[in-house]
């Protein structure tokens, strides 16, 4: 049986925990704490331990919906991002910049939560970003 360990990170929020993530026959199968990690010194949230489950599960969205007619339909990520702009544009145009805003994500990047505000406030034009963490 083909069974490795391969150092990572988890994924779930900022704290950045140390994690070895168990490979069997090249399928992940679960999630260890890194005890020589500065960070979790050997331990992991309850978020960590099962970090690996998502990965392989049936419920996973493996891509894009848009709901139409009450119901979600398969997009691709380009028809998604295109409604959302026109969607964007409409309610902005309609409502003002205020009426929308933005959410952003610990499981991002701090550059790419960066660019979320930084697109809410200078594209968008409101104040209204918020982040996970707060939710
Ligand atoms: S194990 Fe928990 S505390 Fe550590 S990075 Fe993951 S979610 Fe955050």
């Amino acid at each position: 049986m083909d069974c490795k360990f391969v150092p990572s990170v988890c994924p779930y929020c900022g704290t950045g925990c140390g994690i070895l993530l168990q490979v069997v026959e090249g399928k992940l199968t679960g999630t260890l704490p890194l005890k020589s990690h500065p960070v979790n010194d050997g331990k992991l949230c309850i978020k960590g331990w099962n970090m690996h489950e998502h990965v392989n599960s049936f419920l996973r969205l493996k891509q894009p919906l848009i709901k139409m007619f009450g119901r979600f339909v398969k997009a691709d990520w380009d028809e998604t991002i295109d409604f959302a702009a026109e969607r964007f544009k409409e309610i902005i145009a309609q409502h003002g910049p205020d009426s929308v805003g933005i959410l952003v994500s610990a499981k991002t990047t701090n550059e790419e939560n960066y660019l979320g505000q930084k697109f809410a406030r200078a594209v968008v034009g409101t104040n209204n970003v918020d982040h996970c963490a707060r939710l």
